[in-house]
């Protein structure tokens, strides 16, 4: 008999009768011939009630503890759920994530599953029970509880449905679906019939709060469809399969996250091993970082800089703190009044023209960019946190996102499993493992640096348009903070374009009154791609970290949820490969 797994989220479960309706919509699932696995989230707003109260008592609560009084905000829904099941005369039986057996490693409030087993939920489901289970959390080897991280339900949802090999995972929330932006921010927002993995991947950890981006990873790892739906109406929703919904839309959708932080090390010595001892400090303490950036200065030191989510400030400044000490940089700043803007789209690897556009766009609405990060499926900006909204304004109509595109999905059929999932279970030894499918060197191209560039609208959106112009195809872009408003542009062109692109820079940096323009007609890009690449802290360390040891500085790097490419000096890119090579032997697929 198919299965089928239906995740309810907060609002959707808020008070009784919206547990009821909740629970004949399990009973339609089974009475229409499938055995049901429902995944409940804690009644309206109790986690952040449970976080309140722990804030009251102490405002550093131990994570364990945290764990403990988080999960009874599940524990709660889902006895009441089995009630309401029970009192319309159908059998269920609730489950915690210890009783199922889902076990994580000891990351308090941050947990990643490593297996799950069956055994427990086929034979309930098989006795004629629908099976509630309790969303986001899991218990370690020691027997704690663990949870898996705000919004987490969600990645409890898909795991299950993955391991149940379930027909699809429901997700019934308080939205009819995936839009191109948030519509709480942008009532022009538009729903989307279909999207895909990579780009929701992109989306969710970018920001876009409907979705776990965790739970993406393993649908993507094992081919799970997640149809996402309101609880309150019947309107169709939103898939989330392979393929999105137009093959020729270089911009699927744009995000705003706002409570971002800014962090600059200066006086870096420029060496390798620098940007490893600050970033291996902050991996430790499960902190992702983003578009990081680092700037050659004066006197053979540089300054690094990157965001990480404002929450996590405090964790990473005692990490600065102690790399600083270490490697004997000059001193860090930071900067919590940020916000980044992200445009996500499959198509953009296949188009040019889409960063000057949203550079522009920028531009004419008067908006600083702080720093940008770009690869191939995603471009970001940091800007103001008081400027973030008009923003994301401008970005979704540059891009038309609330305009239907013309050409039609390029399928509209559910994913198929396929047996892929199953021989990727087999070689991990933890479901959420991380898993790399592909190690690429490319030696075709060149950077261009602009060093001191004005901080002020307009600056990036001229330099693109004008290489736009010469169709020069610019591929990675990176523009950092330097200290006193000042950052460097830098950015890779094919190396037989270089000479084309820097007459035309040279030029337009000096009537930008930027500094100088430097280039390096050979760099090598190294490619790693996978599965969760961000959220998984430790690639970038990895890629970091051999190549420090094989003394190869990283000069350029940007990072997505499904790649992280390097650029070096190009008289390194064999020996950078081989260093890859070993240091990802053991999570190649
Ligand atoms: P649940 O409690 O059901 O898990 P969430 O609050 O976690 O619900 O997620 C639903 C919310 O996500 C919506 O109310 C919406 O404001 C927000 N959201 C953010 N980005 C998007 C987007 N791109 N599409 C739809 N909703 C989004
Ligand atoms: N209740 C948890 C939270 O609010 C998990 C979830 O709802 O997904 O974060
Ligand atoms: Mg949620």
């Amino acid at each position: 008999m198919p299965i089928i797994v239906q995740k309810f989220g907060g609002t959707s479960v808020a008070d009784s009768q919206k547990i009821l309706a909740a629970a004949r919509k399990a009973i339609r699932a089974q009475q229409q011939g499938n055995q049901v696995v429902m995944v409940v989230s804690a009644m309206g707003k109790n986690t952040d009630v449970l976080v309140d109260l722990a804030n009251e008592i102490t405002d550093a609560p131990s994570a364990r503890e945290m764990d403990m009084l988080l999960s009874t905000g599940e524990q709660v829904s889902v006895a009441l759920m089995a009630m309401a099941i029970h009192s319309l005369g159908y059998k269920a039986i609730s489950l915690t994530g210890a009783q199922i057996g889902i076990r994580t490693d000891s990351t308090h409030t941050k947990a990643r599953i490593r297996s799950i087993s069956t055994e427990r939920m086929q034979k309930l489901l098989s006795e004629g029970n629908i099976v509630i289970a309790a969303g986001f959390q899991g218990i370690d080897e020691n027997y704690n509880i663990t949870t898996l991280g705000r919004g987490g339900s969600d990645t409890t949802a898909v795991a299950l449905a993955a391991v149940l090999g379930a027909e699809a995972c429901e997700i019934y929330t308080d939205v009819d679906g995936i839009y191109t932006t948030d519509p709480r921010l942008l009532p022009e927002a538009r729903r989307l019939t279909q999207t895909s993995y990579d780009e929701m991947l992109e989306l969710a950890s970018l920001g876009a709060g409907v979705m776990h981006s965790r739970s993406i990873e393993f649908a993507k790892k094992f081919s799970v469809p997640i149809h996402v739906r309101s609880s309150f109406t019947d309107i169709p929703g939103t898939m989330i399969v392979a393929e999105g919904e137009s093959a020729d839309q270089a911009v699927g959708g744009a995000t705003l996250t706002k409570d971002e932080a800014r962090v600059t090390v200066f006086g870096v010595p420029d060496r390798p091993g620098s940007s490893l001892a600050i970033f291996s400090r902050i991996a430790d303490r499960a902190v992702s970082v983003d578009m990081i950036v680092q700037n050659i200065g004066e006197e053979g030191k540089a300054d690094i800089t990157f965001t990480v989510p404002r929450d996590d400030l405090r964790a990473t400044r005692h990490a600065v703190e102690e790399a600083v000490r270490e490697i004997g940089a000059g001193g860090f700043t930071c900067d919590e009044g940020v916000s980044k803007i992200s445009v996500v789209g499959l198509g953009m690897a296949r188009q040019t023209g889409v960063a000057d556009r949203m550079f522009q766009a920028l531009a004419d609405a008067g908006v600083n960019i702080q720093m940008i990060s770009t690869s191939e499926i995603k471009i970001s900006v940091l800007v103001a946190r008081e400027s973030a909204l008009d923003a994301l304004r401008a970005v979704h109509r540059e891009f038309k996102l609330d305009v239907q595109p013309e050409s039609p999905a390029v399928s509209t059929a559910p994913t198929q499993r396929t047996s892929n999932a199953v021989e990727v279970v087999r070689r991990l030894a933890g479901m959420e493992d991380l898993a790399i499918d592909d190690l690429t060197l490319d030696e075709t191209q060149a950077r261009i640096t602009i060093s001191h560039v004005q901080d002020k609208p307009g600056v990036a959106a001229a330099v693109f348009r004008q290489i736009a112009q010469t169709d020069v195809f610019v591929d990675m872009i990176v523009q950092g903070y330097g200290r006193g408003g000042q950052a460097n542009l830098s950015f890779t062109v094919p190396h037989q374009q270089i000479s084309r692109a820097l007459m035309d820079v040279g030029k337009l940096a000096k009537s930008l009154d930027c500094g100088a323009v430097t280039s390096s007609p050979r760099v090598a890009k190294l490619s790693v791609s996978g599965i969760g690449l961000r959220s998984h802290t430790g690639v970038a360390i990895r890629m970091f970290r051999s190549l420090a040891e094989a003394g190869i500085n990283v000069e350029m790097i940007n990072t997505s949820e499904v790649r992280v490419n390097v650029v070096v000096a190009g008289e390194h890119g064999q020996k950078a490969m081989e260093c890859l090579k070993q240091a990802f032997a053991d999570v190649l697929l």
